[in-house]
């Protein structure tokens, strides 16, 4: 079965790069706008992965990422937080809110889908944090 990945970005030429590398691979690519929608989805979706904007509106991704977290359903499900944030402790705050990765932004096309298939692999492992 392919692989479904959830991709909550506000940035549509972000999301269109996101979308056409990943679709290339051959997987089910679903996307979301807003944290709202985005926790909504995955909820209906059960994705394999979800992709998470930091610097979303409304709602940031950390808060997103918390709200995620307490899905029973979605505990196997890694969460990769993609960022332009660079300051110290960014990935710390992202691991903290319950990401189980981090994957800078601008969006590397020769590495992007090789970190995505990494993060894939860690499906089902439960939660990272102690
Ligand atoms: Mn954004």
């Amino acid at each position: 079965m392919r692989a479904r990945i959830l991709i909550i970005e506000d940035n549509e030429q972000n999301l269109y790069l996101m979308r056409y590398i990943l679709e290339d691979c051959g997987y089910e690519i679903h996307s979301a706008q807003d944290g709202r929608e985005g926790i909504e989805s995955a909820a209906s979706l059960h994705p394999d992965l979800i992709l998470l904007d930091i610097q979303l509106p409304t709602m940031d991704g950390y808060t997103v990422a918390r709200h995620l977290r307490q899905n029973p359903a979605l505990a196997g499900t890694p969460i990769i937080a993609v960022t332009s944030y660079a300051m110290p402790g960014d990935r710390e705050k992202a691991v903290d809110a319950g990401c189980n990765g981090y994957i800078e932004k601008p969006i590397d096309p020769d590495t992007f889908e090789v970190q995505v298939g990494q993060y894939l692999g860690m499906r089902g492992h439960g939660e990272r944090r102690s």
